[in-house]
């Protein structure tokens, strides 16, 4: 899910782009409705976790995953393990400020870096110029050397490099991969990133990291759905199905909701009221 997941009781915590949902019991319900155990985390955890698992992550000592899309997140992976802190809110990236009269955040601060680099407001600042245009065509306008476009988003991507090098600083990572929609953008954004990150990071925290696109299959991270026999991934970049050790898997994963909401359970039993 694109929002932070309470690590204790395992729900959404408020203030994330699904606000009908914080407090609710979103996995126990699923769970009872499917008849299949149902874990719930957030989104650029699973990224992180993706790319450990089954993508360009495998034996990193630490991992950034960041995920650039209409949020922003990170998703921060040591010794093969997510890194949550202690309530569930580390790598919460998209809410860093960096400009204190920037325009309202949904988390109520003002100037949150999501709020200047979601690829829905990189792609609402080309109407101007071109008129309303979808994110798929705002990408691919980048991909086909509209100037502006692309200045758009090396603009966007040189602010994330600059916190991504602080980030280095923080955790010293081996690999940071870059997820999510904009991802699409290729050396577009990796580039200006990897500039930036140069820029800010001290010497020995940037000198040995490797900075690149995500596997594809994590981009979708938030659909990788952990099973009793078996990890589905929607991506077809891996192999589209992957087999693999669930028990291995299971511990990655948050433990089931301690509390339950019976109003959205009974919503789920009854879809239709
Ligand atoms: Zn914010």
């Amino acid at each position: 899910v694109p929002g932070p997941v309470d690590k204790r009781t395992g729900m959404l915590h408020a203030g994330s782009i699904l606000a009908s949902w914080a407090g609710a019991d979103v996995a126990g319900g699923l769970s009872k409705r499917l008849g299949l155990p149902v874990f719930m985390d957030n989104d650029a955890n699973l990224g992180a976790l993706a790319e450990m698992t089954l993508g360009l992550g495998g034996g990193a000592e630490v991992l950034l995953y960041v995920l650039l899309s209409v949020g922003v997140g990170l998703g921060i992976g040591i010794d093969g393990q997510v890194f949550r802190g202690a309530g569930g809110i580390a790598g919460e990236l998209g809410h860093v400020v960096i400009d204190d009269m920037g325009p309202l955040c949904r988390c109520g601060n003002r100037g949150c870096l999501e709020s200047k680099v979601s690829v829905n407001t990189l792609r609402d600042a080309m109407r101007d110029g071109h008129g309303p245009v979808s994110v798929k065509d705002f990408l691919q306008m980048a991909l086909d050397r509209n100037i502006g476009a692309q200045r758009i988003i090396g603009a966007a991507a040189g602010q994330v490099g600059r916190l991504v090098g602080d980030l280095c600083n923080y955790f010293n990572p081996d690999v940071v991969l870059v997820g999510g929609e904009l991802s699409a953008a290729g050396d577009i954004v990796l580039n200006p990133l990897r500039d930036s990150l140069r820029r800010y990071a001290i010497a020995r925290a940037r000198e040995n990291v490797r900075v690149q696109r995500g596997a594809r299959a994590a981009d979708r991270a938030g659909s990788a759905v952990g099973r009793e026999d078996r990890i589905a991934s929607s991506g077809s970049a891996i192999s589209g199905r992957v087999s693999c050790d669930s028990r291995g898997l299971r511990r990655h994963f948050l433990p089931p909701p301690a509390t339950r909401l019976p109003g959205f359970e009974r919503a789920l039993r009854s879809p239709s009221t």
